[in-house]
């Protein structure tokens, strides 16, 4: 199975992906992780990385590729993978489908979780004071300038991919505000039907991109 996690910062992307791959034995590639890993390292990529992460905007297109498209070549990848964090612009998406499509293998699914600004802001406050509490150290880019910047680039950059997927028919828009079982069971629907593309909020996108055009 390969499946794509699609939303912005806190939509709980990596809370379902834990879960999807204890319950199919597949591999979550987080281009977040493997940043951080490789600013952790001081590899000439987390040096690269490093101040763009900081302030929260994204690392070059040719970097994270470079990195996603090594790692999808590791053997614990051909099972299957679920990306998380990646794509996250048209440039990255064109580049994974021309991966996939010279190994001849396709996506599963994207799957979108939609959740509101507000909610999510006030998401990543609870996350960061339960980790204060816990004593782990915070991560650099969850401060509320920071979580703004990369919150817009998400609006800007990585929301059209949305389009993007439902044009190749894979996308599935879920609400990513209910609570975290519910959001669970209706992962779980998605991966276990054949149904075509859902399309919820098709009409709310439509609306959205005419007002931008204006
Ligand atoms: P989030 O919590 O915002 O989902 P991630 O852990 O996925 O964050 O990523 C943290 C940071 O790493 C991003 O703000 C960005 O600077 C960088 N990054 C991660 N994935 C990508 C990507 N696919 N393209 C560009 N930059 C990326």
């Amino acid at each position: 199975m390969r499946l794509i996690l699609l939303g912005p910062p806190g939509a709980g992307k990596g809370t379902q992906a834990l879960r999807l791959v204890a319950k199919y034995g597949i591999v979550q590639l987080s281009t977040g992780d493997m940043l951080r890993a490789a600013v952790k390292a001081g590899t000439p990529i987390g040096l690269q990385a490093k101040e763009i992460m900081a302030s929260g905007g994204l690392v070059p297109d040719n970097v994270v590729v470079g990195i996603v498209g090594q790692r999808i070549e590791q053997p614990d990848a051909r099972k299957g993978f679920i990306l998380d964090g990646f794509p996250r612009t048209v440039p990255q998406a064109a580049a994974l489908d021309h991966m996939l499509a010279s190994r001849g293998i396709a996506l599963d699914a994207v799957i979108e979780l939609r959740v509101d600004e507000d909610a999510l802001l006030r998401r990543i406050e609870t996350r960061v004071a339960q980790m204060k509490e816990r004593g782990e150290p915070l991560r650099e880019d969850d401060r509320p300038e920071v979580l703004r910047k990369r919150l817009s680039a998400y609006r800007e950059q990585t929301a059209p991919l949305i389009a993007y997927y439902r044009q190749q028919g894979v996308l599935h828009t879920l609400n990513g505000m209910a609570p975290i079982a519910d959001v669970s069971a209706a992962i779980d629907q998605v991966l276990s039907s054949d149904q075509p593309v859902t399309r919820v909020h098709e009409a709310e996108d439509k609306k959205k991109s005419e007002e931008l055009r204006s």
